[in-house]
């Protein structure tokens, strides 16, 4: 009774910690713009393929592989930690348990998948530890980014040890019936078949307690850490953009008034058309930014795999679109809580473009969309930086200088070129074909 007691008063604690960032992060979301969701069933499938088979990150094969373990593994796993707050808190031992193959399975996956878990952290400390990797060390990723990782891998291991501990003196305890098989657990608890069953009890008991809550303080941490993607890469997939990468997205309104200049007799068939108030063109700062965008950057793990491919950062420009998905993140941290307070025309003097994204980065960008098809959790990068430029372009008129030619030549000659319409078939003048155009 005393340990549900016990129990109860942690895991409400956790709760209400974990509360208190839901709300947080809910007055961010309030802060975003609409992004809207449709097609529910090819989301569905996209979800299962990018997440759930973790088809992206086979693009490198080895490393990709020991993610995939680890994510797998966490989904195994999960349904013990399932089982474990059952057990605090009705005071249940094992609760889930059924004769047969289905919980022993589970069990002995879970069993196998903690040990393979483990060797796959050690591989990741290891490499950001000593291999130069240069997706570890760009300009953008801070001494706390560092730290950030190296803490989460840190409670991961603590994790999987905790788990095999707990495992391990369970064997050794050997209740009857033994619930669950767990074949590494088994084998490790034969080197220690001589320890007292009183001790054997005692070290569960205490092994149960650390795992658990270790889980309680991982859920807490995850939110304000790089490995939230833990909880939200899975909904990410299923909210991706389902538009071809190349397919920009036009501002409805503009579209709308485009097309009645250049065909006002649409303006009867729609009435509506182009009476919208427009707050903002683009994307200036974070209450300009979808949910969808935020929903990014909350879900970027940092892992750099999207700069790694970029054409501009490569050249040596300043662009790196992992940086852009930080710095929403970071720049929604430093203002939402003041737009929360003081509502949403609150200003601090700062904003996304200008203080956190320059125009350079900005301009580097040739919306080749690799970032976009490298990242493992289909974070969309080029349509937020389109949107930034959008704001520079139609509010403030400042685009590099080779654009704003185009756009006089669109202006004037209803092409990108400084010549003419009615010069444009000029070239074919001497040769014998015969060509048409409107
Ligand atoms: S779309 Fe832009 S940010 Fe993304 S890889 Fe291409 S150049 Fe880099
Ligand atoms: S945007 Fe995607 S690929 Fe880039 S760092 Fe974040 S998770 Fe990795």
């Amino acid at each position: 009774m005393a340990k549900q007691i016990i129990f109860i008063i942690t895991l409400a604690l956790t709760l209400g910690v974990f509360a208190y960032t839901v709300r947080r992060l809910y007055y961010f979301f309030r802060i975003t713009k609409r992004f809207p969701i449709k097609n529910y069933a090819k989301r569905f499938w996209l979800m299962m393929n990018v997440s759930f088979l973790q088809t992206k990150i086979f693009r490198k094969p080895w490393i990709g592989f020991l993610h995939a373990l680890v994510f797998w593994g966490f989904c195994v796993i999960l349904l013990g930690s399932v089982e474990m707050i059952f057990d605090g808190l009705t005071g249940s031992e094992r609760a889930f348990y059924m004769e047969g193959f289905f919980y022993k399975f589970i069990f002995a996956s879970g069993d196998i998948f903690a040990l393979i878990i483990l060797f796959a952290i050690v591989v990741f400390i290891f490499r950001r530890l000593f291999l130069k990797i240069k997706r570890f060390s760009a300009r953008e990723l801070s001494h706390r980014n560092h730290i950030d990782a190296y803490v989460a891998l840190s409670l991961i291991l603590l994790l999987m040890v905790s788990l095999l501990a707990m495992n391990v003196f369970y064997c050794v305890e050997n209740p009857v019936p033994l619930k669950g098989f767990y074949p590494i657990s088994s084998f490790l608890a034969v080197y220690l078949k001589d320890m007292e069953h009183e001790s054997a009890v005692i070290l569960y008991e205490l092994s149960w307690w650390w795992h658990i809550l270790l889980i309680f303080l991982f859920a807490n941490i995850l939110p304000y850490s790089k490995h939230f993607h833990v909880f939200l890469s899975v909904p990410n997939t299923f909210f991706s953009r389902l538009d071809p990468l190349g397919k920009l997205p036009n501002m409805d309104t503009i579209t709308k008034e485009i097309k009645l200049m250049m065909n006002p007799e649409t303006a009867f068939a729609t009435p509506e058309s182009g009476t919208a108030v427009i707050e903002r063109f683009g994307v200036k700062d974070v209450e300009d930014i979808t949910w969808k965008n935020y929903f990014d950057s909350l879900c970027c793990t940092q892992c750099g795999r999207c700069s790694s491919v970029c054409p501009a950062n490569l050249t040596g420009k300043k662009l790196s679109p992992r940086k852009i998905m930080m710095d929403v993140r970071a720049r929604m941290n430093q203002k939402g809580p003041g737009i929360i307070k003081n509502g949403k025309d609150f200003d601090d003097g700062k904003s996304l473009l200008n203080n956190f994204i320059n125009k350079e980065e900005i301009w580097a960008c040739t919306t080749c969309n690799a970032c976009a098809k490298e990242c493992p959790v289909n974070i969309n990068q080029p349509t937020l930086i389109v949107d930034l430029r959008r704001f520079l372009v139609m509010e403030e008129s400042s685009a590099p200088s080779g654009l704003n030619l185009m756009f006089t030549n669109i202006t004037n000659n209803g092409a990108p070129w400084q010549f003419s319409p009615e010069d444009r078939m000029n070239w074919a003048k001497d040769l014998k074909i015969s060509c048409k155009y409107d």
